[in-house]
């Protein structure tokens, strides 16, 4: 045994997955908990009337360097499983913008000056304000909503509409009015402001279980370590200088654990350890939005402009052509993020309404033949000004956190996610 000991992760979402690896690749044998049947937690591959879906579409950026680093490592090539663009947003009828692989800001520059559906003037402002922000490093005075930080900064027209708002709901999952400001800049930091392929769209290829989760059980079983499906943590307890983990009729002691689960689920598993009195006061705090991922199947041959296309609306938001990335030839996956008009519409309803915006924005298609909608209804924390975000540490000697919530530079990202994972592992081996 290593001289750290035994260690568990508890959940094997993208954190606890990210976690494992780099202590199994560092020689530290661990094994990982996980209360359901497959790894991945909000980012994982279903089967569904037999076809590899997602429980939700996503997609990351060039910017999301950990989560490369770590797939790389586990031989799930990035090279293979994406479709790499330069960020595209297209409404079509409306609004177009394209920013190319050159350094910032020069990037942001020509894509804002080659936008199609602004004004010259709005251009300009927008430009001034990314220049203020680089020049401030990002940080902002005081933590406020986006929607004031933009009222602020004098964002207005199509440029607000169809680029600021839409990016603050993609990446915070939560409406700009509400959302913080200061976590929206980092993204923009990381992002726009990242220059070269940072602001990249990865269109994953394959279904979320095959892009990290599996690769990196196996990763993980084949490095010395064990992952437990179907294998729920029920209580922790103080044992010596260690932990004991109660989870079905076993009791197993180890040495340091991490707590790699959303935070509505860290309560039960505290609650009876005064030492962390403050955490829970601040998870109580929290709130969470919904996604739901509306898939509808079309014609095999069918094919959008562009692997993803923003709809203005009332109801659909964001849609992506499965096919054009490589898989799911003719399904076409509608994104819709944080609460809104679409959450109270039956799945039927929802459907119809988002394949009539589709042909009102792109022109004719034929009724789809199969649709489901997947709503996540805790998809993400809600990510608003001044919310407090725990670290790695706890109060408790060999107890860790990980998990999208504890990485307080980003919303609840993968990204965010493996980064807290990688840190959660450099503290235990630190
Ligand atoms: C529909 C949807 C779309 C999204 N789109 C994007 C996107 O486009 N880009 C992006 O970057 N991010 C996106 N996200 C966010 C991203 O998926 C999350 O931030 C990330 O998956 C969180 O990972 P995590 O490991 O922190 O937590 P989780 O995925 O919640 O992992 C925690 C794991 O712990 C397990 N668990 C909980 N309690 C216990 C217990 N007591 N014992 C054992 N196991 C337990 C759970 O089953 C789960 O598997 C999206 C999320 C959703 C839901």
């Amino acid at each position: 045994m290593s001289c750290l000991g035994r260690v568990a992760i508890v959940g094997a979402g993208w954190a606890g997955l990210a976690c494992a690896v780099e202590l199994v690749a560092a020689g530290i044998p661990v094994t990982v908990f996980e209360s359901a049947r497959q790894p991945g937690g909000r980012a994982r591959a279903l089967e569904i009337d037999g076809r590899r879906l997602d429980n939700g579409q996503h997609l990351l950026v060039g910017a999301y360097g950990e989560t490369l680093r770590l797939m790389r490592r586990i031989g799930a090539a990035p090279e293979r499983l994406f479709e790499r663009r330069p960020l595209q947003l297209e409404f079509p009828g409306y609004f177009s913008l394209r920013v190319p692989d050159l350094p910032a800001p020069l990037n942001v520059a020509c894509g804002l000056f080659g936008a199609r559906g602004a004004s010259l003037g709005e251009k300009l402002s927008a430009a001034l304000f990314m220049q203020r922000l680089k020049r401030r490093r990002y940080r902002l005075l005081r933590d406020y909503s986006v929607t004031e930080w933009l009222d602020a900064e004098g964002q207005r027209g199509a440029l607000r509409r169809y680029l600021w708002e839409p990016l603050c709901l993609a990446a915070l999952n939560t409406a700009p009015r509400q959302a913080s400001a200061q976590v929206f800049a980092n993204v923009l930091r990381d992002s726009l402001g990242g220059g070269g392929d940072a602001a990249d769209m990865l269109l994953p290829k394959a279904d979320l279980g095959r892009l990290f989760p599996e690769p990196a059980a196996n990763y993980v079983a084949t490095h010395g370590g064990e992952v437990r499906l179907s294998a729920r943590v029920s209580a922790l307890q103080r044992d010596g200088n260690g932990w004991l983990l109660a989870s079905g009729e076993r009791s197993e002691r180890f040495d340091q654990v991490v707590l790699a689960i959303a935070p509505q689920h860290v309560p039960p598993l505290l609650i009876a350890r005064p030492a962390h009195e403050a955490l829970l006061v601040q998870l109580a705090d929290y709130d969470y939005e919904p996604i739901a991922t509306a898939y509808l199947a079309y014609p095999q041959e069918t094919r959008l402009s562009c692997p993803m296309l923003g709809l203005a609306g009332p109801v659909g938001q964001w849609v992506f052509d499965r096919g054009q990335a490589g898989g799911n030839d003719g399904i076409l996956a509608f994104v819709l993020s944080a609460e809104g008009g679409w959450d109270e519409l039956g799945d039927a309803e929802l459907c119809q309404r988002l394949h009539d915006e589709l042909v009102a924005a792109v022109g004719p298609l034929p009724a789809p033949h199969w649709q489901r909608v997947i709503r996540e209804r805790r998809a993400t924390f809600s990510c608003r000004p001044h919310l407090p975000r725990p670290g790695q540490q706890t109060a408790e000697r060999g107890l860790w956190l990980a998990g999208d919530y504890t990485w307080g530079e980003y919303p609840a990202t993968l990204e965010g996610a493996v980064r807290s994972g990688v840190a959660a592992a450099r503290g235990i081996l630190g």
